[in-house]
């Protein structure tokens, strides 16, 4: 027995040991093999981020190289961008097939071709109605390309290095980590500007001069993949006549206000006082104003129709050809172009930024804008560096809704208590944002009688009105003559009267008229074949499309509005 009895826990004990040696043999294999998965895995996932990082610079380097670098091109990359992109270099690091992955970046490739190519050229991103010229016309394209090697080899360049960079990260993903459903996040990354358009609309589309070039290749070939700016090839407009004889002033300053309706103003004979300056210049020979009518109800298309001179319902060829857009004719005639907004980039799609020689943004003045309004603007005309022929544009925030966000620029007035009607409330706010308005243009022609104290001409009017209440209604947007109520005026500085003489004689100015004259100003001489002698129209916002218009008149002094019609692209 305790031979036994001895023996068995020697057994027992023998195969506890055997069994702990086989669990611990186990658990160290188990232990190695998972620590070769974790090393394995983490190697992967570093060649997951080489592989991104090589992703993210090869597509961002025109960028970096053409933008910041060299300063060739006016695009940026933007902290959004740079987070975008770098998120998408990820996603498709980790696309388990390749296919879908080369596709990709074969179309990336392609597009950033094309558009950088159109932005040197041209001096401006591609629009999506360009696009299909870069197949159509490849031959024409590819010569005017050849001619000028030398002023486009840097992006070709550039391309060069991406491309390199591409491919060396399309040949890491080999070595990659990959998930199953990879491919979708990069197609929902792709796809966020069509799904948008469903939300926004075409904005969503619009090209923005500085920001990069990535980001306005995907707008502008989601738009071209989804054709939903229909253009109306069949309205035959025939081209403008344009005679250049020599320019009448050197120094023509444009201001584009901002929700401004004339009705308000105490200078077209508001009940109350919120227009003094302007007021006291009534009486002075250099000051004429008269009432105005805009293009359109909203600032961007009214831009895109004012800038191109655009009369005709549809004649959207115009904004796309540029023929007799301002900046155009400006360049044309030998002046030096600026633009100095107080707004985004973005509302100067289609306006011209290819001719314009020195621009500033909202971005580029975003902490003067917040601490002094827009006299910052006033500080950045101070600092332009002028020409024998200059055209600046100064275009305004103000007095842009909240109107109240505008009293703290100028202490003169108090809002004051708040009113019991919204209607009262905004009528109230609207008048001191006026008051503002006032003492504003009083800066400025004194800060523009100093720097360009001859042969200068101000010239100002507004993008659209505003509704502060009538039948109910505010803001901007509606097809109603309060909405393209506005202001023009003009102020000379020892210059030719011409245009003075004419705001005199015209009870009524519409956007296209004044455009006219401007160029007149610059020596161009505008016919426009296909004028109506009678009547003029007011856009709606979505003038890529057969949208609809409304047709006015002038009758003894005053605008008939007729009823609203419809562009027919049939
Ligand atoms: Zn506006």
């Amino acid at each position: 027995m305790p031979k036994n009895q001895s023996f068995k826990p020697k057994i027992f004990h023998f195969s506890i040991c055997l069994g702990a040696g086989r669990e611990y043999v186990h658990s160290c294999v188990e232990q190695e093999k998972y620590n070769f998965q974790w090393n394995s895995e983490r190697m992967n996932l570093k060649q997951n981020f080489i592989c991104a990082t090589l992703l993210c610079f090869g597509i961002l380097l025109p960028d970096f190289y053409l933008g910041h670098l060299i300063k060739m091109l006016s695009c940026t990359i933007p902290l959004n961008t740079l987070l975008g992109v770098a998120g998408l270099a990820v996603a498709l690091s980790f696309v388990e097939n390749r296919k879908f992955l080369v596709a990709v970046l074969t179309f990336l490739i392609i597009a950033q071709c094309i558009q950088l190519n159109h932005w040197a050229y041209f001096g401006a991103p591609i629009n999506s109605h360009d696009i299909s010229k870069a197949f159509t016309e490849f031959e024409e394209i590819f010569q005017a390309g050849s001619a000028h090697a030398n002023i486009l080899w840097p992006v070709w360049l550039s391309q060069i290095l991406s491309v390199i960079l591409i491919v060396l990260g399309i040949l890491r993903t080999k070595k990659c980590r990959h998930y199953h459903f990879a491919w979708v996040i990069v197609l929902l990354a792709l796809a966020v500007n069509p799904l948008l358009f469903y939300i926004k609309g075409t904005p969503v589309f619009h090209t923005k001069p500085i920001s990069s070039t990535i980001h306005n290749t995907l707008r502008a070939f989601s738009c071209w993949i989804i054709n939903s700016q229909a253009t109306p090839h069949n309205l035959n407009y025939k081209p403008f006549q344009i005679t250049y004889r020599s320019p009448k002033i050197k120094n023509i300053v444009l201001i584009m206000g901002e929700s401004i309706s004339s009705r308000y103003m105490q200078l077209y004979g508001y009940k109350e006082a919120n227009t003094p300056f302007l007021n006291k210049l009534k009486g002075d020979p250099n000051f004429t104003y008269t009432k105005g009518i805009s293009s359109s109800v909203d600032t961007l298309t009214g831009l895109q129709l004012f800038f191109n001179m655009v009369h005709n319902p549809g004649s959207i060829q115009f904004i796309q050809n540029k023929s007799v857009n301002l900046f155009n004719l400006a360049r044309h005639q030998g002046y030096k172009t600026f633009l100095i907004s107080a707004q985004g980039e973005g509302l100067f799609h289609e306006v011209g930024t290819q001719f314009i020689d020195y621009y500033r943004f909202k971005n580029d003045l975003l902490k003067s804008l917040k601490t002094k309004g827009d006299e910052a603007l006033l500080d950045t005309l101070t600092e332009l560096k002028f020409e024998d022929k200059n055209f600046i544009v100064i275009h305004l925030r103000h007095i842009h809704e909240p109107y109240a966000q505008w009293e703290k620029y100028f202490p003169n007035t108090k809002i004051g208590n708040p009113e019991h009607s919204r209607i009262q409330q905004t009528r109230n706010e609207y008048f001191h944002a006026l008051s503002y308005h006032d003492h504003w243009v009083e800066q400025c022609i004194s800060c523009i009688k100093k720097i360009l104290p001859d042969n200068t001409i101000i010239i100002f009017t507004s993008d659209h009105g505003q509704l502060i209440g009538e039948d109910g209604l505010f803001g901007h947007n509606l097809m109603r003559s309060e909405v393209v109520d506005v202001p023009v005026w003009a102020y000379t500085i020892n210059a030719d009267t011409s245009l003075s003489t004419y705001l005199r004689n015209q009870p009524i100015c519409s956007h296209y008229d004044l455009g006219k004259q401007i160029a007149k100003l610059f020596g161009a001489e505008i016919i426009n074949p296909n004028e109506d002698p009678v009547l003029q129209f007011v856009h709606g916002t979505e003038i890529h499309t057969n949208y609809v218009f409304m047709p006015w008149k002038k009758t003894n002094d005053h605008a008939e509005f007729l009823k609203t019609r419809r562009v027919s692209l049939n």
